[in-house]
């Protein structure tokens, strides 16, 4: 049985550590890879999944002692939010949208960057200002696989130009932590750009691991809606009568805001879906489950949290190239500034809560329904995360009794029929022509 800490007083206590199959068969698994980065060689492999998903598989027998550790930086097993002490200390601080120190619309100063990065290339042009202005040696980050570019691989960036090849979301499994240890055993300052869950992956490790603060000079994130199976990428392909063998480049979006999904083969043909023909259909997002009960997609653990700011409504092609930057801590406010100094960023105007709710009116809705929904699973006799300084309470509390009822009981539902859930992790068997998985 899992365990949550609902608000201060709330707290149920589980009584041992979730095997790595428990984690990733009731759902609570996003693929981070920090659990293989964390154990030796040969304990932990990460295998693709016939479902298109990045998961753990234990290679041997794993003790209690590492079960314990793995669940302690698991970010399917144990969320925590800001320290009480950040809150308090804040410009503002809001249940929903938690500690603020500077809330804008904005994007890269550089027109490149603007232009290629997903919505307005802000954590581009952070990640760069980050290495010309020698705050960090590199940045961790994800880019498409050179080989395989459907697929995403984690990428270390040095330089400008290779940060600028990792921009744009890419909306499949992407295993950014998959050599955190290496990462920090370079014992060279860095900064991470990632998802909110890989954040509060590395937050959980720094608990246990001096070097992560000492060397991870800064955490920057995006406000997540969720991250897809591969099979949704698949099955683009499918529609033009594509194998994924065939491909030189599949771009989710970027090159505008949020610009086309383009996907190029080897033999110069190209094909291109608008972004709205990419989600149009929600029963076909194929988000992965631990993503349905994201205590933190808003990247609250971040220094920076940087969203889309469509402000006509929703995406068309074209979009003004801008981003909501959400600045969190002071040393995101430090970077900020120099960063808006220097001309890396620029901003178009202050925003406040009331905007950024609204246009990001689906977070809002999540924020204030998952403390209903893991109650529900608990009461399905499923493991959650251990949650905590997240206000999931208090967010639950700006719904009405009905609206919590019905969350709480319609993921009481999915939990009991194993929609929640996940089979097996299995690697998949070859499907491309060169052999590969
Ligand atoms: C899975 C996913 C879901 C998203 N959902 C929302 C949402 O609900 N609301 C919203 O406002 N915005 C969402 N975004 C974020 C949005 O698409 C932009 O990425 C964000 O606004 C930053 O824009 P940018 O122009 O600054 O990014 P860029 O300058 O293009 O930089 C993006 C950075 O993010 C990294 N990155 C991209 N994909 C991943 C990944 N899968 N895992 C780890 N790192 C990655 C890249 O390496 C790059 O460094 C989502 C992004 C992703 C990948
Ligand atoms: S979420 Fe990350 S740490 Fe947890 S089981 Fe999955 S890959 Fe491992
Ligand atoms: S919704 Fe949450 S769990 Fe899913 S990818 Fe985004 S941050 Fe990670």
């Amino acid at each position: 049985m899992g365990l949550i800490e609902t608000n201060q007083d709330t707290m149920l206590r589980e009584p041992g550590p979730l095997t790595l199959s428990e984690i990733v068969e009731n759902g609570l698994c996003i693929g981070c890879g920090l659990c293989r980065s964390i154990t030796g060689p040969g304990d932990i492999d990460m295998a693709m999944t016939p479902e298109g998903r990045e998961r753990p598989v234990a290679l041997r027998a794993l003790d209690k002692s590492m079960l314990t550790k793995i669940n302690a930086v698991c970010p399917g097993t144990r969320i925590a939010g800001p320290a009480p002490a950040q809150m308090k200390n804040a410009a503002l601080a809001d249940t929903v949208w938690g500690p603020v120190e500077r809330l804008v619309l904005g994007s890269a100063g550089n027109p490149t960057a603007r232009f290629v990065g997903s919505g307005g290339g802000t954590l581009t042009a952070l990640g760069q200002f980050l290495l010309s202005s020698e705050r960090v040696k590199f940045v961790l980050h994800v880019a498409a696989s050179r080989s395989m570019p459907m697929r995403t691989e984690r990428r270390l960036s040095f330089d400008a130009a290779s940060v600028l090849e990792g921009a744009g979301s890419r909306y499949g499994p992407a295993a950014t932590l998959v050599d955190f240890n290496d990462v920090l055993d370079r014992g060279e300052p860095f900064a991470l750009i990632a998802k909110p869950c890989d954040i509060t992956a590395v937050r959980n490790l720094a608990r246990l691991d001096p070097r992560v603060d000492e060397h991870m000079r800064y955490a920057l994130t995006f406000v997540c809606g969720g991250a897809s199976d591969l099979t949704k990428s698949e099955q683009v392909l499918q529609r033009f009568g594509l194998s994924e063998d065939e491909l030189a480049l599949f771009r989710y979006r970027g090159h505008g805001n949020p610009g086309l999904n383009r996907i190029e083969t080897k033999d110069g043909r190209a094909v291109e879906i608008s972004y709205r023909q990419l989600w149009e259909d929600e029963d076909k997002w194929m988000i992965q489950p631990r993503c349905k009960i994201c205590p933190d997609a808003i990247g609250q653990v971040a220094d920076i949290a940087v969203s889309d700011a469509w402000l006509n409504g929703g995406p068309a092609v074209e979009d003004e190239a801008l981003n909501g930057i959400i600045v969190r801590t002071k040393r995101g406010l430090e970077l900020f500034d120099a960063a808006v100094e220097a001309g890396a960023l620029e901003i178009k105007r202050e925003t406040g809560i009331a905007e950024i709710s609204e246009l990001q009116s689906h977070q809002l809705r999540k924020r204030r329904a998952v403390w209903a929904r893991l109650r529900g699973m608990e009461i399905a006799g499923k493991p959650v995360p251990f949650v905590s300084d997240l206000a999931l309470r208090d967010c639950a509390a700006q719904n009405s009794l009905a609206e919590n009822l019905a969350e709480g009981r319609g993921a009481r539902g999915r939990a009991r029929r194993g929609r929640l859930g996940e089979p097996p992790a299995v690697p998949r068997k070859t499907i491309l022509k060169d052999g590969r998985p």
